[in-house]
């Protein structure tokens, strides 16, 4: 698609949204032409919690399906659509509701932790959910040594080393493909090339690759340190998406690349399929109330419990 092109697809976009009184949130990893016309872009938590302060009528969701579902989880009475059905996180798909709820029937006593990135049918089996900024704290503050968490079998790995508590990743090799990526290699090669730079990856990745990092955090709390750390060369290891609004948003930093991490998933949403659904108003997100509500316990002990 030419620069011109998009443009034009952009003033389209931004008029039709202020006739039907629409916001676009967008996730960090989502395009940067689809980030330039959001009203808000960030992590799927704080997207979700946006979504919850505006009294817009419609609700274009720029991620993929897990993130339009908490969307939605959240607020029963909105109308969220998104760009692209096809956007679904693999990840997510690793962890069906039936294996939580399996796990849960055996080990009745131990707390399932559900991380954010997971469907709404999986979150409703679970105890309490968590994000990647805040995974430490909720798995420290459960009346519990052992908990279960999953998808994300190196997230485990990250909640187990910082809390001292045996976290059981469910299921054992749960992962996510994008950040599996970042090898050892990458941070060693990366060291020498800029020995004055800092790196920073996702808790995400091996436990091999965290282990080199200098500091492992969510894609919020990565943005935070670009912003308000001294530090001015900065390499990071987490889609491209990131980086990409890191160097638009603090173009007085350097930021490179760990290695040129892409989730093909979330760039299935363009320009194009966002005017269409937003036109039409297709693609709308909607889940049965029965599966919602206990969903939504989830995430509000997640909150209760901070
Ligand atoms: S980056 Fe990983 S976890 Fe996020 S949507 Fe893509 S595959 Fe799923």
């Amino acid at each position: 698609m030419s620069n011109i092109c998009s443009k034009e697809l952009q003033k389209e976009i931004i008029k039709l949204k202020e006739n039907k009184n629409a916001v676009i949130l967008a996730h960090n990893y989502q395009i940067s032409e689809i980030q330039e016309v959001a009203d808000f872009i960030g992590d799927s938590l704080e997207l979700a919690r946006e979504a919850t302060k505006t009294d817009a009528d419609i609700i274009v969701f720029c991620g993929v399906d897990f993130m339009a579902e908490t969307a939605a989880i959240l607020n029963p009475d909105k109308k969220i659509i998104v760009p692209s059905i096809d956007a679904r996180c693999p990840m997510a798909a690793q962890l069906p509701a039936e294996l939580v709820r399996d796990v849960k029937t055996k080990n009745p006593d131990v707390p399932f932790v559900i991380y954010v990135n997971s469907y709404a049918s999986a979150k409703a089996e679970a105890d309490v959910c968590c994000t990647s900024a805040n995974v430490v704290k909720v798995v420290e503050r459960l009346d519990s040594d052992v908990v279960f968490l999953g998808p994300d079998a190196n997230l485990a790995w990250f909640a187990e080393c910082r809390t001292g508590k045996r976290v059981i990743p469910v299921p054992s090799n749960g992962f996510c493909y994008v950040h599996k990526a970042f090898k050892v290699e990458h941070v060693e090669e990366m060291r020498k090339k800029h020995p004055d730079a800092v790196i920073i990856v996702h808790p995400e990745c091996d436990p091999e690759v965290q282990k080199k990092a200098d500091y492992i955090g969510s894609t919020s709390q990565m943005l935070k340190l670009a912003r308000e750390s001294d530090y001015e060369k900065i390499i990071v290891g987490t889609e491209i998406g990131l980086i990409e609004r890191m160097r638009r948003e603090i173009p007085e930093k350097t930021f490179i690349p760990l290695y040129k991490a892409v989730c093909k998933e979330m760039k299935l949403n363009t320009l194009e399929s966002l005017l269409i659904a937003l036109k039409f108003e297709s693609n709308v997100v909607k889940l049965p109330e029965e599966v919602a509500e206990r969903a939504r316990k989830a995430i509000k002990r997640m909150v209760d419990i901070l």
